[in-house]
């Protein structure tokens, strides 16, 4: 079975169409990283992927479920699948701990103690079990970022959605985001990231994907996609971002 399977996905925002015709299958395990100019749909495919956003024609399954309207698939999905944010989305009026517990508690209905141990253990992997008692205010962006990580850890994923979880931070934080980031793609985990950090997509995509108006143009391993872009618009972009 595969992690994700797109099939004619196509979507609108009133009568902008956003998605075209998208297809896309990722095995699991599988490691994507998708690029492209600013307002080519990146964001909305992978909300859709995790039911941020409804598409309007095509199918969407994740790990066999199809995603219907119906609330049972939108939870089904959410529970399998954690999402990290460019702005990091965490609630600032609770602690640390508390972000990453909260889903636990709540909709997982786990005992608070051994949601913080699991929380703990999370925090420790994104190294700042220190920070667990502060409000993500008191946090700088990198150690945020690594908070949300760990709080989309928290669930057990199967899979991990990063819409451009470094562009909002500072240049010396980002490489910390990375380097957990890489971590989780040699453990194994089924990734998709939205990024321009084309270093990393070099290290860690099994297949980097180029979007432009709404439709995956090219996707090709990091070695064929960086060296021998196949359109005209892969190249132009590229040009822009190495
Ligand atoms: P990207 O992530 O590649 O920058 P997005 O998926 O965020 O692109 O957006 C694609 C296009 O859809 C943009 O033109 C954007 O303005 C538009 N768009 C995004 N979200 C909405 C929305 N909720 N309502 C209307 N238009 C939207
Ligand atoms: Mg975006």
């Amino acid at each position: 079975m595969n992690a994700v399977e797109l099939s004619r996905v196509n979507k609108w925002y009133g009568d902008f169409h956003v998605l075209r015709d998208v297809d896309l299958t990722v095995a699991r395990g599988e490691r994507i990283v998708i690029c492209g100019p600013s307002g080519s749909g990146k964001s909305t495919l992978i909300r859709c992927i995790n039911r941020l956003e409804e598409h309007q024609a095509g199918k969407i399954a994740v790990e066999g479920t199809e995603l219907t309207g119906d609330a049972r698939s939108v939870e089904a999905v959410r529970r399998r699948v954690g999402m990290v944010f460019q702005q990091f989305n965490l609630f600032p009026h609770l602690t640390i701990l508390e972000n990453c517990t909260l889903a636990l508690t709540q909709v997982k209905r786990m005992p608070k103690a051994q949601a913080e141990e699991i929380a703990m253990a999370y925090l420790t992997r994104v190294r700042i079990p220190d920070q667990a008692r502060k409000f993500p205010g008191q946090l700088s962006g990198g150690q945020q970022q690594r908070v949300a990580i760990a709080r989309a850890l928290s669930l057990s994923p199967e899979i991990m959605l990063f819409d451009e979880p470094t562009s909002a931070l500072d240049m010396e934080m980002v490489k910390e985001v990375l380097d957990i980031m890489v971590e989780l793609a040699g453990e194994g985990m089924t990734m998709l990231c939205v990024t321009h950090e084309m270093g990393f997509a070099r290290q860690v995509a099994d297949r980097v994907i180029f979007m432009d108006a709404g439709q995956i143009v090219e996707a090709a391993k990091p070695a064929d996609f960086f060296t021998n872009p196949q359109h005209e618009r892969t190249r132009t972009f590229l040009g822009q971002v190495l």
